[in-house]
This record gives C-alpha cells, structure tokens and sequence, in this order.
C-alpha cells in the first residue's frame, strides 16, 4: 500500500490499493456469514434529487456494494419529495431486518432539515456516522459508527505508522464530516490534537508542528511544502476540481502535492488517496452493522 518515487522523499499512501484490500477483506468476512449464518448484510442507500455529483457518488456506492457480495437498494426520489415522505422511506427502512446500514447522501434539497432526516436513521444502521448518539458516543470512546471518511485516515494513518501515541496532530478544518470526528479518532489513539480553522491565527506555524497533518479544508493546494514539518505524514482530504493550463480540468487536494511531497515522510495523493478508502469504509461500517445487530464476531481491523 506504500510506494516511493525517485522524484519525491515522501513514501505515497496508496488509498486505492489500501481500499481494495479492505473490500477484499470485506468480502471475505461476508462470505463467511452467509455460509456460516445465512446472513446477507444489506445497505440502502436514499437519494432526494438529481445532483449529479451524489448521483455518481450513489452509483458507485451500489456497484461496489454487491461487488463485496451486500444486498444493495437504492431509492432515489424526486427533488420535491416531502419531508414527511422521507422520514416515512426512513422508519420503514429501519423497520427492515434484510437492511444493516441506511445512507441518506448529501446534500438534501433546501426545504428538507437535515438533522432531522440524519436523526430519523436508527443510530445502530447509521453506516455515515452521522446521527447524534453516533456523535455522543465517539466523543466519550465509546463503541459507536464511526464517519466514513475520517475512519478511513485512521486507518491509513494507523498502517502507516504502527501506533500514533504521543504524535502531535493537527487537522485543519472542523467539519462535523470530517474535522470534528477526525480529532476525535486521533485523540482515541492518543495523539496531541490541535483542530485549525478558518480563524486559527498564524496557521502555517501550527501546521509546522504537526508529525500529523490532516487537511479538510475545501480549498485548492492550500497548504504548501514550507508548512510541513520534514518527515511528517500528510493526508490530504480536499477534493478540488481546478482549471488545467492547457485545457480541462483535474482533481487536486488541499495541500500543494509535489512541494508537500518533497517534504514529507508519507503522503496520500488526490486522487487515489482518501478518496477511495471512504467507500471502502461505508461497505465495512455496513458489515460491522451487520455483525451487531445479529451479535455475531466484527471483522478485525475494519472499526476504530
Ligand atoms: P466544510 O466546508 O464543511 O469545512 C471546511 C473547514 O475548513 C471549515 O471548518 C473551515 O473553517 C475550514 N477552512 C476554510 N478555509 C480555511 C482557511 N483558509 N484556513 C483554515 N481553515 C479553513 O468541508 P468538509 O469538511 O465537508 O470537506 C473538506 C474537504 O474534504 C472538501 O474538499 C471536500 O470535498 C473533501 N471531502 C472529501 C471526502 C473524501 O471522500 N475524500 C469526503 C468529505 C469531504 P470554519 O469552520 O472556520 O469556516
């Protein structure tokens, strides 16, 4: 899952080798409870307009889905669905023992509350980590669903270095998706955890003391190489499309890749960093949903 290139010190994080390997082992231990259980884990996956972004998340969250051998169930509603229809789809979903882990992707349209909606979800099928008892209980250490995203640097992080005690980390951005869990995940694994923000006062010089730098930020190459801390690990969250010189357009992260890289002991590229491993953690929230509800064995390696 790591490789060097003769260009750069930094060893590249390989998120999408490292997500194969989870789905591998996904699969693996889904194949093990049905023959052993008769138990099929099931993820349904509900879809409130035609954003064609969540409309290419959705698809490949359905493919990659059956690939690990799930039940996969999509609805997708039209834009202008109730709220009172939604929370309706919902309860009956959380009613359905064929179904472990329920996704509501976002963003919802306008008129429907979000936190309402992501609340409805039974906390134990909220494969998104995204209910507040999810949220109560990550930040007390107790068992919990854990958000896709931040568990799959976890686990990177966690691969990469063996054990994070007493690193110093900073996550940049304080999102309820990302920031947020993401310092809480790190603080369970006992790092000093510093969470920067668009107020954080002289922002390069927090980062340069970071052993972990995890950007969520949303801005394009933010973070350049004179900011890290030589031989630090940075994984990078950002998902930026930007204009190329020569035509078109490509995906950058929100760190700046080759002065970051120069720098760097590791690093997780965009694409084929986080990205990859988010999916691969929604199927593995899926499948330890799956194994609590019928109290069966969690797969290991696969939950914070
Ligand atoms: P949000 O917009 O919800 O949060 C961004 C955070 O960055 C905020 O806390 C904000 O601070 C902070 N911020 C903004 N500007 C600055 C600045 N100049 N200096 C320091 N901090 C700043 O974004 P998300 O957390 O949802 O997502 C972050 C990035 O991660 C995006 O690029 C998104 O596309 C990507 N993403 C990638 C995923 C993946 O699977 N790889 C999954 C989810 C997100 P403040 O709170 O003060 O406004």
């Amino acid at each position: 899952m790591k490789r060097k290139t003769d260009k750069m010190t930094a060893t590249v994080i390989d998120g999408k080798a490292f997500a194969a390997n989870v789905r591998g082992k996904v699969a693996a231990h889904v194949t093990r409870i049905k023959e052993e259980n008769g138990i099929t884990p099931g993820l349904a996956v509900v879809l409130v307009g035609e954003d064609p972004a969540s409309q290419v998340y959705v698809r490949s969250k359905g493919k990659m889905t059956v690939e690990v051998g799930m039940k996969s169930v999509e609805h997708r509603l039209e834009a202008d669905t109730s709220e009172e229809a939604l929370l309706g789809l919902i309860a009956e979903l959380n009613g359905d023992p064929s179904i472990h882990g329920i996704l509501v992707q976002l963003p919802l349209p306008g008129h429907l509350d979000e936190d309402l909606v992501i609340n409805s979800i039974d906390p134990a099928k909220d494969v998104d980590g995204f209910h507040i008892s999810n949220v109560g209980l990550l930040g007390t250490g107790q068992k919990s669903m854990v958000p896709c995203t931040p568990l799959g640097c976890l686990m990177m992080l966690r691969d990469h270095h063996g054990s994070l005690s007493g690193m110093d980390a900073v996550v940049i951005g304080r999102s309820n998706i990302v920031g947020k869990p993401m310092a809480q995940l790190l603080l369970g694994d006992s790092c000093t955890v510093t969470i920067a923000h668009s107020r954080t006062k002289d922002l390069p010089d927090v980062v340069r003391r970071a052993d972990i730098v995890v950007a969520a930020v949303g801005r394009s190459q933010m973070v350049p190489g004179d900011w890290i801390k030589p031989g630090a690990t940075v994984i990078d969250v950002g998902i930026n499309r930007i204009e190329k010189p020569e035509g078109g357009t490509r995906l950058v992260g929100d760190v700046d890749y080759d002065s970051c890289a120069a720098v760097a002991g590791a690093i997780t590229p965009v694409p084929g960093g986080v990205g990859p491993m988010t999916i691969a953690c929604l199927l593995a929230n899926t499948l330890t949903a799956c194994c609590r509800a019928h109290g069966l064995v969690e797969p290991k390696g696969l939950t914070a």
